[in-house]
């Protein structure tokens, strides 16, 4: 089978043009649309007419041009058939979790996510009745283990946050098959480096604030999976992006839009440059964990995962042992070095780092950070392309030497 390739698959999608002939789309910032002949209107409201049988656009909450336009880029992509766009990452997964799941229900989740997402599991979807068992995503054989009758999904991060431990994809697809599950992937750390559906994945959901979209000036999510999926999410009497309505705003869809183009080459550029400054770590005995070094554990697994072209991602982490050390290394790297800036949030074209455990993570209670990995002193970088490679390189190792991480 030929691997698939995002990239070629997303400009061989249908080209949408704008109004006059323009080649950038429109935005169409209308809320409501025009029904030419009243008797459609209530055909619409019947599910008889959607946009696939003659209806025509309804209410932007619904489906919007300029939104379904990025939609339909983002599901190439992915390779799925559909998908839908969201005001934010989290909005995304809360809305597609409650989808498949009701009361009663119970979902099995890699241990090593966003913290958001774990308190979305650990602490909301108790209240409405829906459980969670964590595991270890780099033991799969007890995700076999864990499935209850209640179980209805598989959740886990293509690279988990912000331990960048692997996801074996194809295996937990595999099992999700044998035993009626759906399997849903966050691949917010590897858009085009890893396709999860050509692995496996049912439903692929990603937070574009980060690398997609690249720019820092955007909040927004995307949920991509088969179109009797999506319809579900839209549905005007159950579906919960519709009736939950986190809607993205059009002009937000067409910021991303235009910053599809170059995203091969941006995630391209953010894997050489942590792949350089992960050896030159690793060479100079830092305590650096990247999937990309053959040293990591998972290695061979990721590699299998890949798309031909990329590397492995652009987030690396540093282990500072204590948060008082990963606060002063990160002080020099950004205020003497200028390295890169002390911020939360990833993909964005200055690198930016961050202590997990007293920040993105710091939903994970300390005893159960410990146990998946995150030490109070792990910095996280998400790597940046601005500036020299080779000053970029010179301000880490000084700053790493500096502070006795290295000899
Ligand atoms: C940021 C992030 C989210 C949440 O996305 P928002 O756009 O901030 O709502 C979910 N998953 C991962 C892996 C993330 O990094």
């Amino acid at each position: 089978m030929k691997p698939f390739n995002p990239e070629q698959a997303l400009w061989e999608t249908r080209r949408e043009f704008g109004e006059h002939g323009g080649v950038t789309p429109s935005i169409s910032r209308s809320s409501t649309f025009t029904v030419m002949d009243p008797a459609i209107m209530p055909e619409i409201f019947q599910g008889l007419r959607g946009l696939d049988k003659g209806g025509c656009f309804l209410y932007s909450r619904h489906f919007n041009p300029t939104v379904d336009v990025l939609a339909r880029y983002m599901s190439a992509m992915e390779g799925t058939e559909f998908a839908a766009c969201t005001a934010s990452g989290m909005s995304a997964i809360s809305c597609t979790l409650l989808q498949l799941c009701r009361s009663g229900d119970h979902i099995i989740s890699s241990d090593t996510i966003y913290g958001g997402t774990h308190a979305l599991l650990r602490e909301l979807f108790p209240e409405m009745g829906i459980t969670t068992t964590f595991i270890d995503p780099m033991d799969t054989a007890s995700f076999e283990q864990a499935i209850l009758p209640s179980t209805r999904v598989i959740y886990a991060e293509t690279i988990g946050n912000p331990t960048l431990k692997v996801a074996d994809i194809p295996a937990l697809s595999k099992l999700a098959r044998k035993r009626g599950l759906t399997l849903v992937i966050d691949n917010t750390f590897m858009p085009m480096v890893v396709t999860p559906a050509a692995l496996g994945a049912d439903i692929v959901i990603s937070s574009m604030t980060k690398f997609i979209n690249g720019a820092g000036d955007a909040i927004a999510g995307v949920i991509c999976a088969s179109r009797d999926f999506i319809f579900k999410l839209m549905d005007l009497h159950t579906g919960r992006v519709m009736l939950l309505g986190p809607t993205m705003d059009p002009r937000i869809a067409y910021d991303i839009i235009q910053r599809l183009p170059h995203l091969g080459i941006r995630m391209r550029e953010h894997c050489k440059r942590a792949t350089a400054i992960a050896e030159l770590l690793h060479n100079m005995g830092a305590p650096v964990a990247y999937p990309g070094l053959q040293s990591h554990p998972q290695h061979s697994l990721i590699k299998s995962m890949v798309n031909p072209g990329y590397c492995y991602g652009g987030m690396l982490t540093i282990d500072c042992g204590t948060k008082e050390k990963a606060e002063e290394l990160m002080s020099l790297l950004q205020n003497k070095e200028r390295f890169g800036l002390i911020a939360v949030s990833l993909g964005y074209y200055d690198t930016l780092m961050s202590c997990s455990g007293s920040s993105t993570s710091s939903e994970i209670p300390p005893e159960d950070q410990s146990k998946i990995g995150i030490s109070p002193g792990l910095i996280r970088m998400a790597i940046g392309y601005t500036g020299s490679l080779e000053a970029r390189l010179e301000q880490i190792e000084r700053a790493v030497r500096a502070v006795g991480l290295a000899s």
